[in-house]
């Protein structure tokens, strides 16, 4: 068995233990279901310190935010012609830190709808086989939005049931009559009541694992920054996990019965490559050559819409859910963000005025190509004397016509409510990398010669690695990723957990 030993054996001291990578919402959710199920955890996290911000919120709307600082280094352009970006940093709680929270689950079809293109995109589960996750995980985030279904978009199991103002109602009926839902976005807003020293009201770490660290059986290392994954050619399983303790500037080795990698999409992919060993020389586990591709990103665009008359001011944005499948061509498909224009709009929007302009943001999808991939920079090192990671991707121009056209939707949709709205300026389309929603790099599928990972998120080379955020997505949906992310890394988690137990 992979997993020998392991149930004579309970200390977090001994090599029963698992390791869980990154403390972002992936590794925490994890960290999280692991713990429940019994098993003993170490957390490694690079990150040092816990950045600070400021949140009020009073009647279920957020009175005051102050953001902690994203640090300018942290916002890289990893290519120039065209830009691409690469915007993360390390830090306990991950994004999450700095994240928006909005929480739209993917729906039934974003699972199987790749499928009409080819066999490569059919993800080895299904949304049935994810739902109890996005319900336990929902819980957990608070979520503010609709309670009941919409087309493209199934209900939330929310925390806070809300609305949009009266006289946005009459777009809803003109949306579905074509296909779409219209609705407040799916949000983890948290408590209606709640202040508090940071910008998101969810924050993993904050949230999931300042409790986890009270538990038995959990351990937490802050300045652990994972270098590589050691594999056992006699074992035949990964053995331990090498990684630099910042704070005393040595290289640590810990044993594990097994690895939780969740250290953010594009982390984990380097880790993996960066645990490239004589039976695994292009990667851990990477028998065929996936790791790596099949990079997606959202393309995003932002345009500002005036109407001919003044709704009310959003103080929890609007949602237009993606065109029907029917409808699209696969793998096509954006939604569009509603809100506020300016921070004074934000500020008015607490109180009971109107406006006639609105920013709209655009969330598009592209398909996953192999061309869009990354991988080892042998010439550039990063601060752990390791190769860098370059990332290589283009958004085509069906990618901009894709988000043109639903926000030409957006336009008939509000006409046929009788409100007529126009374009303000100019649609702007940002660079890959700009909306920090990269995914696919080591993507599940039932077969390896198309994803690195099983329908567990285990490493088909190598089972008792666990790869849990979105580098796992083998499609990417127009949706924000982190609440499937989290579902998939409570899945994988338990289903480990039982492993361990049955070995
Ligand atoms: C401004 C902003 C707004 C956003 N809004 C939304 C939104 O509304 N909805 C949404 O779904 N998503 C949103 N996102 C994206 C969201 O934050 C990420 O999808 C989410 O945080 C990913 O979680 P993760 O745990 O997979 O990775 P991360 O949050 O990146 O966490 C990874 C963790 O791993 C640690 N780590 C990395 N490498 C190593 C290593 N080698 N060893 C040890 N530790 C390591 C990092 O320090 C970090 O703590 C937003 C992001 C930003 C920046």
């Amino acid at each position: 068995m992979w997993l020998e030993g392991v149930s004579r054996m309970r200390s977090v001291d001994d090599d029963s233990r698992v390791l869980v990578i990154g403390s972002g919402p992936s590794g925490a959710m994890a960290a999280l279901t692991l713990t429940q199920q019994g098993i003993p955890v170490t957390l490694l996290e690079s990150g040092q310190h816990v950045p600070q911000g400021a949140l009020v919120r009073a009647m279920g709307r957020t009175l005051y935010r102050k953001w902690p600082t994203f640090p300018k280094e942290w916002l890289q352009f990893v290519a120039d012609d065209p830009p691409v970006m690469w915007q993360h940093g390390f830090v306990p709680g991950g994004m999450s830190n700095f994240w928006t929270g909005a929480v739209p689950r993917f729906a039934p079809e974003d699972f199987t709808e790749g499928e009409r293109l080819h066999e490569r995109y059919r993800w080895p589960i299904s949304y049935e086989d994810l739902r109890p996750y996005y319900e336990c995980v929902e819980r957990l985030l608070l979520v503010s939005g609709c309670p009941r279904d919409l087309p493209t978009l199934p209900a939330a199991d929310v925390a806070y049931p809300c609305a949009l103002p009266p006289d946005w109602q009459r777009i809803a009926p003109a949306a579905e009559a074509i296909g779409h839902g219209f609705t407040p976005v799916p949000l983890a807003a948290g408590n209606p009541w709640m202040a508090t020293r940071r910008g998101a009201p969810f924050n993993s770490f904050a949230v999931i694992i300042e409790q986890l660290r009270r538990k038995p059986g959990f351990e937490l290392l802050l300045g652990a920054h994972a270098l590589r994954l050691e594999w056992s050619g006699d074992k035949r399983r990964v053995t331990s996990v090498v990684y630099h303790d910042r704070a005393t500037h040595s290289e640590r080795r810990i044993n594990a019965a097994a690895v939780v990698v969740a250290a953010g999409p594009l982390c984990s992919t380097k880790l993996l490559l960066d645990s490239a060993c004589p039976d695994f020389p292009e990667g851990l586990g990477n028998t065929e050559g996936i790791l790596g591709k099949y990079l997606h990103d959202h393309p995003q665009s932002w345009s500002v819409i005036e109407l001919d008359r003044p709704l009310s001011r959003l103080g929890h944005t609007a949602y237009l859910t993606r065109a029907a499948y029917r409808d699209s061509d696969p793998l096509r498909a954006t939604s569009c963000t509603l809100g506020n224009v300016t921070g004074l709009d934000r500020v008015l929007a607490l109180l009971p005025t109107k406006t006639q302009r609105f920013g709209v943001v655009m969330f598009g999808t592209i398909v996953p190509l192999e061309c869009n991939r990354v991988c080892l920079n042998a010439a550039e090192k990063d601060d752990f004397g390791l190769p860098k990671l370059d990332v290589q991707i283009r958004f085509d121009d069906a990618a901009r016509r894709n988000t043109e056209t639903a926000l030409e939707r957006l336009l008939a949709i509000l006409d046929g409510a009788g409100i007529h709205a126009a374009l303000q300026g100019e649609i702007y389309h940002k660079p890959p990398g700009a909306a920090v929603h990269y995914g696919g790099t080591v993507r599940m599928h039932e077969s390896s010669a198309y994803g690195m990972l099983d329908g567990w998120n285990r490493l088909h080379a190598v089972p008792n690695v666990v790869v849990a955020d979105a580098s796992s997505f083998t499609t990417g949906a127009e949706k924000n990723p982190t609440l499937t992310a989290m579902a998939l890394a409570a899945r994988a988690a338990e289903r480990l957990a039982a492993d361990l137990k049955a070995s």
